[in-house]
């Protein structure tokens, strides 16, 4: 087994998991079989319980599983889909371990960080690589070298490397080399973020600079000098218009190459699909706009597998996009709002802050014919709407936000009783029945299809026989559990109970989101018709 392990200095933030999904992605693109894992150095059991304006957007896997968005890029980067095992907390390496000593796995032995928890350490990351059938394991050590959550993996690693040996082991430093104000690329900062390595017995093989510009050779000579890397293994990381173009720029520095080297692997280069994907992403010509509302608007990472679910239906159909965030609070504050967009959509959420607004955006949708999709909070919302404004059940409201008479929207039954927030919403892929001839069954073509969930509440099946008589569809069921709801007589209106945007992947988008661009597309051209008649009608007269 080969181990590449990321670690990040100087700074988080430096997009230390797009440069591990990157490196992923060239692994793949020589043919081996790789497996990441992401450590998270909190003491969370997961992400789950996580505040997206903290920490970003809470990704959901496959098992149902919520984690660090970091494991989003990876699944798309390696066009892969991952589990609970890829993702390492210090809460679940300490429940292990006093779940062991609790049962007298550890026979009288005083239970200490070094060996008990770096050993469960090491133990949980070779036996996902081994199950996995894995020929290299990509580890990224969350957080910045010299936090103390992660002294224990750093430590951790250090073992693996003496017991894996030199040939089966690379460590990657990434680090930033700012620009001072005349310009010159500082190297200081790495400098001392290596030192800090050092001190836990670690030692780069490769840097990773992250870089306003292109490291320039003296750069790289002055970094290969103090921290002992050879100048080949300093790798410029400068900044891109599009992530999607970084394992380009590491391949541009020979990182695949060097890699194969330092591991003895074979270097290969048997696919080119990432380089066509670029390509294409740098010719897309047309631009459809998208506001996207939600109440944590201000963090672009809690959308951000939305964000690139858009992206990867923008590519598939042919154009950019423009995402316009509007925060749905300011929305409550005008009796009437309107959108000067080609598309609207209401994201997943939680909690009454800015529902109305959402309500209110949902409307002008429905009302105004442009196209619209909802997810999660944004399909229940858009239930909301609907029994209020079409069916006329002027109270209708989710449980969640507000008891009242018509609670179209009501907790799960299984969610009853269920105290604990943690891990405990209904989670994951479920296999979803799609009825014939409707606009789901032609998004999807197929009639059986499998998404990720994360929720509590759902539509509750009181209503679902009034909504459908005032003609609203759901086309969708997981037993008799709605999942999807749309409009027959719209250019597009179409809501999920579940994630579509969770499996999206830039090779193969997801087919909601492609429809949703496709019809957003559409309704550019035609109002760009319908403005260009206008002013040579104008000019005739
Ligand atoms: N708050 C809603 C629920 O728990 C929706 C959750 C979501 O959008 N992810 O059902």
């Amino acid at each position: 087994m080969k181990y590449i392990v990321i670690t990040g200095g100087v700074m988080s933030g430096l997009g230390k998991g797009i440069t591990a999904a990157s490196i992923g992605r060239l692994l793949v693109d020589m043919g081996y079989k790789v497996v990441p894992i992401k450590i998270d150095p909190y003491v969370n059991i997961d992400a789950g319980t996580m505040n997206p304006l903290q920490h970003g957007e809470v990704f959901v896997l496959k098992d149902g599983t919520e984690v660090d968005l970091d494991l989003g890029h990876y699944e798309r980067f390696m066009g892969i889909e991952l589990t609970g095992e890829h993702n390492i907390t210090t809460g679940k390496i300490y429940r292990n371990v006093i779940q062991k000593e609790r049962a007298g796995a550890y026979l009288g032995q005083t239970v200490q960080i070094i060996p008990h928890v770096t050993d469960e350490i090491k133990n949980w990351i070779r036996e996902v690589a081994r199950k996995k059938n894995a020929e290299i394991c990509l580890i990224e050590v969350g957080g910045t070298v010299g936090d103390i959550e992660s002294m224990p993996f750093l430590e951790a690693i250090r073992q693996l490397r003496s017991e894996e040996g030199e040939e089966n082991f690379i460590l990657v430093h990434v680090t930033l080399i700012p620009l001072d104000t005349g310009g010159e690329q500082k190297t200081k900062p790495t400098q001392h973020s290596v030192m800090k390595l050092r001190e836990l017995g670690l030692q780069p093989d490769v840097i990773i600079g992250r870089c306003k510009e292109k490291l320039k050779d003296s750069t790289k000579k002055k970094i290969s000098l103090f921290c002992d890397v050879p100048v080949e293994a300093v790798i410029s990381n400068e900044d891109v218009e599009d992530i999607y173009e970084v394992p380009l720029i590491f391949k541009r520095e020979g990182l695949d190459k060097y890699i194969a080297k330092k591991l003895k692997l074979e270097f290969r280069e048997e696919r080119e699909d990432w380089k066509k994907l670029v390509d294409k992403i740098k010719n897309l010509k047309d631009e459809v706009s998208i506001a996207i509302v939600g109440k944590y608007v201000e963090v672009k990472d809690a959308y951000l597998s939305i964000k690139e679910a858009l992206k990867h239906a923008g590519i598939a159909v042919g154009c950019k996009i423009k995402c316009i965030w509007v925060e749905s609070d300011e929305l409550e504050k005008f009796k009437d709002v309107e959108f000067d967009v080609d598309g609207i959509l209401v994201p997943g959420g939680f909690g009454k802050r800015g529902a109305e607004g959402k309500i209110r955006a949902i409307k002008y949708a429905r009302e105004k014919n442009v196209p619209f999709l909802g997810i999660c909070f944004g399909f229940q919302l858009s239930v909301i709407e609907f029994a209020r404004n079409v069916v006329g059940l002027e109270d209708a409201n989710s449980t969640e936000i507000e008891k009242t008479l018509h609670p179209v929207i009501d907790l799960l039954p299984e969610q009853k009783n269920i105290k604990e927030l943690g891990g405990t919403m209904r989670l994951g892929e479920v296999e979803i029945e799609i009825k014939l001839g409707t606009l789901a069954e032609k998004i999807y073509k197929t009639n059986k299809i499998y998404e990720r969930h994360r929720h509590r509440y759902e539509v509750n099946p009181a209503y679902i026989k009034i909504l459908e008589e005032h003609g609203l569809v759901f086309s969708s069921f997981s037993g008799n559990r709605v999942e999807t709801l749309e409009l027959p007589n719209h250019k597009f209106f179409f809501a999920t109970q579940f994630h579509p945007e969770f499996k999206s992947n830039p090779l193969s988008p997801s087919p909601p989101f492609v429809a949703f661009v496709s019809a957003a597309l559409q309704f550019r051209q035609e109002s760009l018709a319908k403005a260009q008649k206008r002013s040579s009608e104008k000019l005739l007269q």
